[in-house]
């Protein structure tokens, strides 16, 4: 049985209709930048998120970006975050003329350790980014009392968390910026790139809606620099019919967490320490990857790719072992459980479509590697 890691035509098949309609309103209406649309995809984002405001921009990275600029962060200062992401976490940390400075992760969470995020704090500190790796919340709380002591600036990154948590912690809603990316791989993907900023307190919005278009306040006069972080009101179209749909989904995510939960425990995989499940009642876990930790990972995907089951490795080199971060002076060993997630996890398909067959397939698979292995032995 063919399992791909993610179905997008399975999706459009359900919403095509509704996507092609709106498509077609914005290309008669002839208005494709900063119009009705994209106002309306920010006060929908930010209503959905319980956020005072939301921003459109461009794209998950530029929505990092912007809020570090939006901030006054460049030159001299130190960001903190994990090794463990996507590049541009610490990539936008760079492009804004800071330092990025690493945290190692916690090995349940795949999240920040936020216990050990004081140790790193220094004078040239400015902010903290957290991300919710996977569509997990990082552990906010306990963060957002170490930034109130020492005046830091909460950046949420939650390209991969658009509606994870429950009730006051709400992904966005609890630092001072949250980031989100409409990438079509996310669990709200666009029609291409995307992305939006949420704040806490309304009076950030302004800002960031300069910055976006070239620190322009009134016509053609700039008292800052920004950049072009424009939405386009196509995207903004196409995100908003998507957000009327994206709760069913990611209960099918959920669901699906938890087929492979049961799934994985009747195979005996994890009894054996072969396969390590995330904790799918993990506090509003939207899913956007769902990873397992596995022994002979690479020989297991290679194994799974063969009978058509799609998986990916998220992320195969931590960022502080990047050729580009050379210069911060990290070395293999700085932050072993970064390190060792980065050689052992494995995302498995989850999107919302996935039949339970397709679920029992991809477990049923894995049992037989392991048990051929065995064997061999
Ligand atoms: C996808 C992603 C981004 C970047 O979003 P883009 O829209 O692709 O620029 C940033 N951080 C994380 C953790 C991501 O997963």
């Amino acid at each position: 049985m063919k399992v791909p890691l993610l179905d997008l035509k399975a999706q459009y098949r359900e919403i095509g209709n509704e996507i092609e309609a709106v498509v077609r309103a914005v290309f008669a209406s002839q208005r494709f930048i900063l119009g009705p649309e994209v106002e309306a995809c920010e006060r929908a984002i930010a209503e959905y998120c319980g956020a005072a405001d939301a921003v459109g921009v461009s794209s998950g990275t530029d929505a990092l970006l912007v809020s570090l600029m939006n901030e006054g962060i460049g030159r001299g200062d130190e960001v903190i975050t994990t090794p463990y992401t996507f590049f541009a976490t610490a990539g936008s940390i760079v492009r804004a003329g800071a330092r990025p400075i690493f945290v190692d992760i916690d090995p349940v969470s795949f999240n920040m350790d936020v216990t050990r995020i004081e140790e790193r704090i220094t004078e040239a500190t400015r902010a903290i980014i957290p991300v919710h790796l996977f569509g997990c919340l990082a552990d906010m709380e306990h963060l957002m009392e170490i930034a109130e002591r020492h005046g830091l600036i909460v950046i949420e990154d939650a390209a991969q968390a658009l509606g994870a948590g429950r009730g006051e912690l709400r992904a966005g809603a609890i630092g001072d910026y949250g980031c989100f990316s409409f990438f079509p791989s996310k669990n709200l993907g666009g029609a291409g790139d995307g992305g939006m900023v949420t704040v806490r307190d309304a009076g950030r919005a302004q800002g960031l809606r300069s910055l976006r278009n070239h620190g322009m306040e009134e016509s053609y006069l700039h008292p800052r620099v920004g950049g072009n972080f424009r939405l386009d009101e196509l995207q903004a179209a196409v995100i908003r019919v998507k957000l009327r749909h994206l709760d069913q989904w990611t209960r099918a995510r959920q669901r699906n967490a938890q087929r492979y939960e049961g799934l994985f425990a009747e195979s005996g995989l994890q009894e054996r320490g072969l396969v390590v499940t995330p904790r799918a009642d993990e506090v509003g876990h939207v899913f956007n990857q769902y990873v397992v930790r596995v022994e002979r990972r690479d020989e297991l995907r290679a194994f799974l790719a063969e009978k058509g089951i799609g998986t990916a490795v998220y992320y195969p080199l931590p960022l502080h072992m990047q050729e580009c971060f050379a210069y911060l002076g990290y070395r293999r060993g700085d932050f072993p459980q970064s390190e060792k997630a980065a050689s052992e996890t494995l995302a498995l398909p989850v999107y919302p479509e996935l039949s339970d067959d397709q679920a029992a397939a991809v477990v049923a698979a894995i049992g037989e590697f392991y048990l051929s292995e065995t064997r061999r032995r």
